[in-house]
């Protein structure tokens, strides 16, 4: 029986009971704390371009954090502030009962969670772990497995809305998991997202990311290929981009996070494409889109020729600048 049956986290602070019979008094003793106080320590595994702001959002609402990076340049400035640093996944699992992880890809995850010091040698029960990494569903699914033989809970809640929203508090959280803890969820993803949306059971808040992320990636190249044209046929591409954004061909690529230097303040193309979402990560996200819509029988045509220009924009060089680069 899922831990979240019987132990529910509740975002008011208190403990309440399902109907399972309550545990012995002596496994009490074992099960978290989690529910009980609503500032208790939060880890927080991963702290990139998205982890690093989200953090400190956590740590803006009044949350002592408990923090770790394989790579330890990451977390010296949350040391500086006075957060606790600790050496490995487990690590933190041993002094935090909410962990949130924002890694890489499928493969960090796993290792995160399943490796040597990973979070599952020392996880209590109880525990409320909120992937929010854009990675596999299936991998999701098998992780949630694997933390429930723990009792503790797994939920995924991968994000969209860049390191801009990540900066301001303005994600979109895609919740996948039970959903009686959805509740102790959207505590701590509400601040760091304005909108938490509850999709169903574990590993949909993957599958809904992963097809945000193959339009992302079309409409990305369709604002390349448009700005590129206009500017090659004369005209002036804060003007182009402006009418782009009051006629139909406006998306979110043109109007907040537009391609073409010199258009926009404050977005990787301002920056020589620095920060932001990497190239490599875009790749990575059109090939589970192709895993998926190969295991599902869905014709993704422009999905699938989207994953092949990342892939040759990853083998020119440009992996590890922003997913915009390609404007050229
Ligand atoms: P990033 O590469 O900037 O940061 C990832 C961090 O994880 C790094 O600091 C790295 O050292 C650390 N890490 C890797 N493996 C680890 C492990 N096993 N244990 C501990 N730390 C580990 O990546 P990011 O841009 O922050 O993206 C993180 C996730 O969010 C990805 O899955 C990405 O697809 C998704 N995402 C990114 C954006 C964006 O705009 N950057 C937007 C939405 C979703």
């Amino acid at each position: 029986m899922a831990a979240s049956l019987w132990l529910r986290g509740a975002a008011s602070g208190l403990r309440y009971w399902s109907q399972r019979p309550r545990p012995a008094a002596a496994s009490l003793a074992v099960v978290c704390s989690r529910s009980m106080a609503s500032k208790t320590p939060v880890g927080f595994i991963g702290l990139g371009n998205m982890g690093n702001p989200m953090a400190k959002n956590l740590m803006k609402h009044g949350y002592p954090l408990i923090i770790y990076d394989v790579f330890p340049d990451a977390c010296k400035e949350f040391q500086e502030a006075g957060e606790q640093v600790v050496s490995s996944p487990a690590d933190v699992a041993e002094k935090a009962d909410r962990i949130i992880t924002m890694l890489p890809t499928s493969i960090n995850a796993i290792e995160a969670y399943s490796g040597a010091n990973g979070i599952l040698k020392k996880v209590k029960k109880g525990s409320l772990l909120i992937d929010s990494s854009t990675i596999d569903p299936a991998v999701s699914k098998e992780l949630a497995k694997e933390v429930e033989k723990m009792g503790a809970v797994f939920m995924d809640a991968p994000v969209s809305g860049g390191v801009g929203a990540a900066r301001s508090g303005n994600l979109t959280f895609m919740v996948g998991g039970v959903e009686d803890e959805f509740a102790a969820a959207k505590e701590l993803l509400g601040c760091m997202g304005s909108n938490v949306v509850y999709c169903g059971a574990v590993g949909t808040g993957q599958a809904a990311k992963i097809c945000n992320n193959m339009l992302l990636a079309i409409s990305m190249i369709g604002t390349a290929e448009a700005m590129n044209l206009g500017i090659r046929l004369g005209l002036d591409p804060k003007l182009l981009a402006k009418i782009l954004n009051m006629s139909s061909g406006r998306c979110w690529s043109s109007d907040t996070y537009n391609p073409v230097p010199g258009v926009m303040d404050g977005v990787p193309s301002a920056n020589n494409y620095q920060g932001g979402f990497g190239t490599t990560l875009m790749a990575k996200d059109l090939g589970l889109a192709q895993d998926s819509a190969t295991s599902t029988k869905s014709p993704i045509l422009l999905g699938s020729l989207a994953h092949q220009i990342y892939r040759v924009m990853c083998a020119k060089g440009y992996a590890k600048k922003d997913f915009s680069c390609g404007v050229r």
